[in-house]
């Protein structure tokens, strides 16, 4: 599957961070980074590319707009909650008014961040973060009530870009950040896999890659012993330590990303304005070199 043949990336090369003056306070390029531009990719899309990958003989059955908690273990309890909400939705947005600075721009907020990208047919993603310790889904007939309360006094681009999605009709996904924390992931020939077993949540962007890393390192112990009660023992002992540190930095960027007290904003700002750009870099680097490493990949 050669996901460049397909018209459904769009590559972006940097971000630009704002704080809510709209004053910027850094500018990440994202090749300093990974070596490469970034890519969007809507989860749709990559489905359908995957779909058509497998073979005639698999079954697939989903459902969709569920959420669910499944353990294998009596009364257990997975979800773990970040005390952050998210709210996520695209719409069409190419005029003067709604353009973003660059490929990707963030308005940083008092416990809250506004992230904008483009998209493949010029569309914008929006995807708004706020501190939240609620942890039920949101009602979503309440469509974007909620994210107008709280974005009162953000930066125009914020706004526009949300009256513009409400015009089109568009109904935004709001649900809490939510880590799962399974104590095993698998039970006779029942295994659970990706988000359900682990989800990382969408604050460490790293969810979907290890969904599939997951699937691929699954085929490999398949392929290496006939036991499978074996071989997904296997997996789970190989993978489990690469989730747990991955878990652990998820909770903690997120008190980077979204600061949880006004103090912690300022000194975050203030640290993104006098920490010198290549220590960033570094800094991210040596993470992602090292879940590079553990599943396999450098
Ligand atoms: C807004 C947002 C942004 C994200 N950004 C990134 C990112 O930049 N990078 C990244 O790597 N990850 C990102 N993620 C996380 C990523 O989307 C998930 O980690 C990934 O989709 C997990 O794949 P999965 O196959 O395990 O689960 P899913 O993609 O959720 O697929 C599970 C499917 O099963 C269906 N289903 C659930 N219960 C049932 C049932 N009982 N019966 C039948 N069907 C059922 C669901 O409807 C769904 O279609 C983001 C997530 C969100 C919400």
């Amino acid at each position: 599957m050669d996901l460049n043949q397909e018209p459904i990336i769009c590559t972006f090369d940097e971000n630009t961070m704002q704080d809510h003056k709209g004053k910027e306070l850094t500018r990440l390029r994202y090749k300093d980074f990974h070596g490469v531009d970034s890519i969007a990719l809507c989860r749709g899309d990559l489905s359908q590319a995957l779909l058509q990958a497998l073979p005639a003989c698999a079954t697939l059955r989903l459902r969709d707009n569920c959420r669910g908690e499944i353990s294998f273990g009596k009364g257990e309890h997975c979800l773990d909650q970040l005390g952050y909400s998210y709210a996520a939705y695209d719409v069409d947005a190419v005029d003067d008014q709604s353009k973003l600075q660059s490929s990707c721009d963030s308005f940083a907020s008092p416990k809250r961040i506004d992230n904008f990208y483009y998209l493949r047919n010029e569309r914008v993603v929006a995807l708004h973060i706020w501190r939240n310790m609620a942890t039920q889904p949101q009602d979503r007939e309440l469509r974007f009530k909620v994210l107008r309360d709280i974005t009162k006094g953000a930066p125009p681009l914020v706004t526009t870009i949300l009256d513009r999605a409400e015009k089109s009709g568009s109904t935004p996904i709001i649900d809490t950040l939510t880590m799962v924390n399974l104590k095993q992931w698998s039970k006779g020939r029942i295994l659970l896999l990706g988000d359900s077993a682990h989800c990382l949540s969408l604050i460490s962007g790293q969810g979907a890659c290890m969904a599939l890393a997951s699937a691929e390192l699954l085929s490999v112990e398949l392929t290496n012993t006939k036991d499978v009660a074996q071989a997904l023992v296997n997996h789970e002992k190989k993978l489990r330590p690469i989730i747990e540190k991955l878990q652990e930095r998820t909770r903690k960027m997120a008190g980077i990303y979204i600061p949880t007290s006004l103090l912690k904003y300022h000194l975050r700002n203030m640290f993104l304005k006098l920490m010198p750009y290549s220590w960033i870099v570094s800094w991210h680097v040596k993470n992602i070199r090292c879940e590079a490493v553990c599943i396999g990949t450098k």
